[in-house]
């Protein structure tokens, strides 16, 4: 038996037991790109369940079908094969009840930051004077307030991050699904963001769905982390975080954190993700 099918086995049980509780559910879900002779098998068979108000990461190497599975758990791109049910429903087109941020901020330059809020409001046609009030409140929360005037270009990387995750929130969604939102921003901003989210995510309790390259991240922030391979991705391996709340900027005091992150990288020393000695 292939290392990637032993592993993947194990991991078959613990679905079958989420599979019935879960919010989000995705069942031997694929993708391939291109005509079917010479296709490219880009993604899984992949299964996926999210619990309601449950925080799951996805931690993979560059390249595997991260960007792809959420894609296409948001209805946003077709699977080749498999099936999702949101809420006991099959998924058939575009989630509407979510809120996505990609890691870059996507923001409109002409509009300002509390506009590009609202862009949901318009979108949705929302009451406005809810949606205004809940924006004014997510800015505070998200330590923006004040710059709800301003325009993109006039805010720092993380700040601009910040709106996106605003922007992201301001329907109150669901759910919530990010991909890679802070890998583009320095180490320190990107601790101080992690704990902001982190703090907003136990007020709301959205069921996340957060990908990531970062060990740290994927420890901070989940309940569950999974694990997938390279090209076309598998979910490998899942890893309960059984850890805290909040939890701390430095999280190596932890006795469990090593063990998380010995893990984890064991793990991609089997997957050939990395080559050490
Ligand atoms: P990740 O987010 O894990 O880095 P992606 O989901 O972006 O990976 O991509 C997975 C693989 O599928 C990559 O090899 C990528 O080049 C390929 N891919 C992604 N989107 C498309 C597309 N629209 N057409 C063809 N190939 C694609
Ligand atoms: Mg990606």
């Amino acid at each position: 038996m292939g290392k990637i099918t032993a592993m993947r086995k194990e991991l078959d049980v613990k679905n079958v037991e989420q599979h019935e509780r879960s919010f989000i559910r995705g069942l031997g879900v694929t993708k391939s790109f291109g005509e079917e002779a010479g296709a490219f098998a880009a993604l899984g068979p992949v299964d996926l369940n999210i619990a309601q108000g449950e925080f799951v990461s996805i931690l993979g190497p560059s390249g595997c079908g991260k960007s792809t599975l959420m894609l296409i758990m948001a209805g946003l791109m077709p699977a080749t094969g498999g099936k999702i049910d949101v809420d006991s429903k099959p998924l058939l087109k575009p989630l509407t009840d979510v809120g996505i941020v990609f890691q870059d901020h996507l923001l409109l330059e002409f509009r300002t930051a509390l506009e590009n809020v609202l862009l949901q409001q318009q979108v949705r046609r929302l009451d406005r004077v809810a949606l205004k009030r809940r924006a004014d409140e997510l800015f505070d929360k998200l330590g923006i307030s004040g710059a709800q005037g301003r325009y993109p270009r006039q805010l720092s990387g993380g700040m601009q991050q910040r709106v996106s995750i605003a922007r992201a929130l301001v329907h109150d969604p669901a759910v919530l699904f990010m991909d890679e939102p802070f890998g583009a921003l320095d180490a320190i901003s990107r601790t101080q963001i992690r704990h902001d989210l982190e703090t907003l995510w136990m007020e709301t309790r959205k069921s996340v769905l957060f990908i990531t390259h970062s060990i740290d991240e994927a420890i901070g922030l989940s309940d569950r982390i999974l694990i997938m391979s390279k090209s076309p991705g598998r979910i490998v391996k899942e890893i309960k975080v059984d850890l805290p709340r909040p939890r701390p900027a430095y999280l190596g005091d932890y006795p469990e954190f090593s063990k998380y992150a010995d893990e984890i990288y064991r793990t991609f020393e089997e997957l050939g993700v990395y080559h050490f000695n």
